[in-house]
This record gives C-alpha cells, sequence and structure tokens, in this order.
C-alpha cells in the first residue's frame, strides 16, 4: 500500500511550520509499513490530483495568497482540485491555504483575492489580528475529539450551509472569534485556522486523514495503533497553557 500526498505551493503557502503535518503524515504511515511519497507542486506547475490520495496547503501571507489564487484560478488546478475532492481525495488546508479554498477573502487592503469555491464559506480581514494558542473540540467521524494548534490570522471566516464547522472553539478564536466555530469540512476536505504544526500534536486528526486516504484507494482495516505517549503529552500542556490564559 502507498499513499502519495500532493503538497501545494511549498515555497508560498509555509508558515510556522505547517510543513510539519507532512513530516507527521508520512512518518506515521512509514511506522506502520505504508509507503508514502510526497509531491510538490507550485506556481506554473501542473499537478494530477487522480494520483494522489491527500493535498495539502499550508498557510500564507496575502501578498503570496494573491499569487497563488491567479495560479489556482488560470490554470486547471482550481477546478481539477474541487473534481477531485467530489471524487474523494482528502484536503488539509490550513489559515491562509483554507481561505484559498473558501469564496474569497477580502483582504486589509480592499483587495479581493479570490478562491475556488471549494468551501462554502467566505473570510474578510478585521482590524486586529487573531493571535494565539487555540483548543477545539472536533467531532471525527462520531468521536468527540480535543485538538490544539496556535492561530494568527486577520481573516475573520464565515460559514454557509453547504459546510460544517471541523469543531467548537474552547479557547482561542478559531473562523472569526465570534461564532464558537473553527475550520470547515466537506466531504474529505478540511479547513482551519491551526498551525502548530497541527497534525503533530494532534495525532488522532493524522490518523483520520490516513484512514480517510485509505479508504479512498478501499483499504478499511483500522490502523496499527502507535505509541502516541509524547505527542498527547504535547497536547495536554498546550491545552493546560491555554486553559489558564483564558479567552482574549
Ligand atoms: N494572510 C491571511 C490572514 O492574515 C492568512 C494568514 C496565515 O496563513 N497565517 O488572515
Amino acid at each position: 500500500m502507498k499513499l502519495r500526498i500532493c503538497h501545494l505551493y511549498p515555497l508560498s503557502m509555509n508558515i510556522y511550520g505547517d510543513r510539519g503535518n507532512l513530516i507527521s503524515l508520512s512518518r506515521r504511515c512509514e511506522w506502520r509499513g505504508i509507503e508514502c511519497e510526497i509531491v510538490q507542486v507550485g506556481i506554473g506547475q501542473p499537478v494530477d490530483f487522480t494520483g494522489c490520495e491527500i493535498a495539502f496547503i499550508g498557510g500564507g501571507q496575502d501578498r503570496q495568497q494573491l499569487a497563488v489564487s491567479d495560479d489556482l484560478l488560470n490554470t486547471e488546478k482550481g477546478d481539477d482540485l474541487r473534481a477531485a475532492v467530489g471524487d474523494g481525495l482528502v484536503v488539509l488546508s490550513i489559515c491562509g491555504g483554507y481561505q484559498l479554498l473558501g469564496e474569497h477573502f477580502l483582504a486589509g487592503d480592499g483587495r479581493k483575492i479570490a478562491g475556488i469555491g471549494l468551501f462554502d464559506a467566505w473570510t474578510e480581514a478585521g482590524a486586529r489580528r487573531l493571535i494565539g494558542d487555540i483548543v477545539i473540540e472536533a467531532d471525527l467521524d462520531g468521536v468527540s475529539t480535543t485538538m490544539v494548534g496556535f492561530e494568527n490570522h486577520s481573516g475573520r471566516t464565515y460559514l454557509g450551509p453547504g459546510v460544517r464547522p471541523l469543531g467548537k472553539v474552547i479557547r482561542g478564536f478559531g473562523n472569526n472569534g465570534q461564532d464558537g466555530t473553527e475550520g470547515a469540512i466537506y466531504r474529505n476536505a478540511f479547513g482551519c485556522y491551526m498551525h502548530g504544526s497541527l497534525l503533530p500534536k494532534n495525532p488522532a486528526f493524522a490518523d483520520h486523514l490516513i484512514r480517510l486516504a485509505l479508504l479512498r484507494r478501499g483499504y478499511g482495516e483500522p490502523l496499527t495503533p502507535l505509541d502516541d505517549r509524547l505527542e498527547d503529552a504535547a497536547r495536554t500542556t498546550v491545552v493546560r497553557r491555554a486553559l489558564a490564559v483564558g479567552n482574549r
């Protein structure tokens, strides 16, 4: 069994160590004897999503988002990505990448950066950046899971009826700091504001993505359990720290 992960825009969209999510996915596969290949796709480079099980896009600054938006919308990439999600592709998108998979991001300077409309969601920059540790309660296929991350964004994202949130904010701001939601889920595509990197500290979510990716290829066996004591300790530390600080 082999999983192929498409890393979208590794040079333009990689802040706060979002690349760590790929390291986490590939290690957790390798530790279980699942081969994992990461294919990097930058601006101007073609991609065949039908040969991938997972696509990943990290966060970025507004300027990079503009260039990536052009590339997604002025080539077939945006349409191909939407079609592949319709066909079961697993997607993880963080912050600026998440915003680009929604309808649009209205940046602080008034520019409207177009998204591909995979998520029924839109984003508008606010005056104050939303920064700090974030703790959410997510529902991963009926299993309630506490997840932690670090957020730093000007954008406020609002969800339409075509998506459901990834989770409920316990501490931090999440999508917009108002409605208590964080992230979005559409089919097997996930978006969220959680940097950190996210997956190393939230192995249950990493395994959820791996399971969905294997299912895409018809492999439904349970994953071999791994020793996650270190990961769990890291997550517990962040949860304790965030709960002690309280909401800002
Ligand atoms: N530029 C976007 C914002 O500030 C995304 C930032 C990020 O990816 N951390 O909302």
